[in-house]
């Protein structure tokens, strides 16, 4: 029996590994982390993160073939394959503060293999690195070996939050890198074997080691360069009366263009987009392509362009200042059907006004009231004001909302400001309310308030 380890069982490491154990029987899987809550949650009916379809396939190989553990040294030294799915955030202190990846988690991963390791294994990148960590991780390795064999693969995960399960059935491709040599070929077939369960071989892509470590920054930051266009896009739509929906519908009409990521918001979130842009920036830089570097930067500031451009329409609708009116906040979690809040433009928009004194209540139904507290509370910016967070109790919002009742018991004017195009605007505005849809033509009263962007 192949026995698989993978080390970190955060939001990738969990679901990959769970569902490596559905589609492969024959194949023990050992997801370890250094975090006893985790594990503990993995191991319980409540699940340590929300993806729709996940607790089914945890509770359908749990105990069989699947486990969860803390003792991450037994199950490495046992194991033939290692994913290595650990955390690795923006570097915040030293050189590339900001931008480079951090890779301590990583590094005390591979010490760790090193240290344990009594026979040969195939290294699995699964975290999203810099291109050429593999030849870091590769001499940490060697240069520990007592004389075992490992290789290293780079098999970067491009799974979307809320609809991991589903990617993972059905990924558009699985994309392995490995060295060009007969032990590398071997390690790389070893790992399509795995995939071949239930991949079509054709999806399954292999490339250099290089290759696969840059395909993965390279996706995202074109993903979220599509964002960043849309989002431009609807400035200039507000600013000229044009519909971004309609602009996104023609040219994703465009067979060249395709139709999906172009919806216009308040911007992108989540704990990888910025991050790892932030990061190719960072190795444009280091191999000294400035003009590289720059043009992906642009993408990271449209996208904090917009979320100040939300804010800033907020409170010049509202007589250029929200200083103790209520807004009620609904969503928290960067986008639906997850509850992770990592990087979620909500923090950016909730600070925003609770800056300006707002009277700011929250809600959203993945999202714990204690996260949302601690995510307000980081220190990204030196608030000069107190805070006046009302928190919610997740009861006191339905699923259906009254619409006609809200506005009845608003001050007026009533506003609704819709960060991501999802509510009937005609609708409300029919009620009564002054809405703000990003990116579409704008009611009488915000063309006369002006955002100062
Ligand atoms: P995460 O923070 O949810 O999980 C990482 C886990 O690793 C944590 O539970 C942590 O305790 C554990 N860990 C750290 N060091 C360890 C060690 N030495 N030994 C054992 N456990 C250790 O992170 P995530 O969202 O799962 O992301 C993991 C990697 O995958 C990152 O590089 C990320 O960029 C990449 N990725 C994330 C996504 C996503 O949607 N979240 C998608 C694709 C790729």
């Amino acid at each position: 029996m192949v026995k698989i380890c993978c080390i970190g069982a955060g939001y990738v490491g969990g679901p990959t590994m769970a569902v490596i154990a559905v589609k492969c029987p024959a194949i023990e899987v050992v997801v370890v982390d250094i975090s006893k809550p985790r594990i503990d949650a993995w191991n319980s009916d409540t699940l340590p993160i929300y993806e729709p379809g996940l607790d089914e396939v945890v509770k359908a190989c749990r105990g069989k073939n699947l486990f969860f553990s803390t003792d991450v040294e037994k199950h490495v030294a046992e194991a033939d394959i290692i994913f290595v799915s650990v955390n690795t955030p923006t570097k915040t202190r030293g050189l590339g503060a900001g931008k480079a990846a951090d890779l301590t988690y990583w590094e005390s991963a591979a010490r760790m293999i090193a240290d344990v390791s009594k026979s040969d294994k195939i290294v699995v990148e699964k975290s999203t690195v810099p291109v050429k960590t593999a030849e870091a991780i590769e001499k940490i390795l060697t240069h520990n070996s007592k004389g075992i064999n490992y290789q290293i693969l780079s098999n970067p995960e491009f799974l979307a939050e809320g609809t991991a399960i589903d990617d993972l059935f059905k990924p558009d491709r699985v994309l392995i890198g490995g060295r060009e040599t007969p032990e590398g070929r071997k390690a790389v077939q070893a790992l399509k074997e795995v995939y071949a369960n239930w991949v079509p071989e054709e999806n399954i892509i292999t490339t250099n080691l290089w290759s696969a470590e840059l395909s993965k920054l390279a996706a995202n930051a074109f993903l979220a360069q599509r964002i960043s266009s849309v989002n431009a896009m609807s400035a200039l739509c507000e600013a000229t009366g044009a519909n971004v929906s309609e602009v996104s519908y023609a040219i994703g009409k465009d067979s060249r263009i395709g139709p999906k990521f172009l919806n216009a918001s308040v911007g992108f979130g989540g704990s990888c987009f910025q991050k790892d842009i932030l990061n190719l920036v960072y190795i444009c830089e280091c191999n000294g392509l400035p003009e590289v570097a720059n043009y992906w930067k642009q993408v990271i500031k449209i996208n904090d362009y917009q979320k100040s451009r939300f804010v800033n329409r907020v409170v010049s609708s509202m007589f250029n200042t929200v200083s103790g009116k209520k807004v009620a906040v609904l969503g928290f979690a960067f986008k639906k059907d997850t509850g992770d809040t990592r990087e979620t433009p909500a923090i950016d928009v909730c600070k925003g006004l609770l800056g300006d004194k707002a009277q700011v209540s929250i809600y959203d139904p993945q999202v714990t009231e204690d996260q949302i507290q601690r995510d307000l509370a980081m220190n990204k910016f030196d608030w000069d004001h107190p805070m006046h967070l009302q928190p919610t109790s997740p009861s006191s919002v339905k699923q259906e909302l009254d619409y006609q009742k809200i506005f009845n018991n608003m001050q007026k004017p009533a506003f609704v400001f819709d960060g991501r195009n999802v509510v009937n605007a005609d609708k409300l505005r029919e009620i009564g309310f002054i809405v703000y849809s990003i990116g579409k033509p704008l009611d009488a009263w915000l063309k006369d308030m002006p955002a100062i962007a």
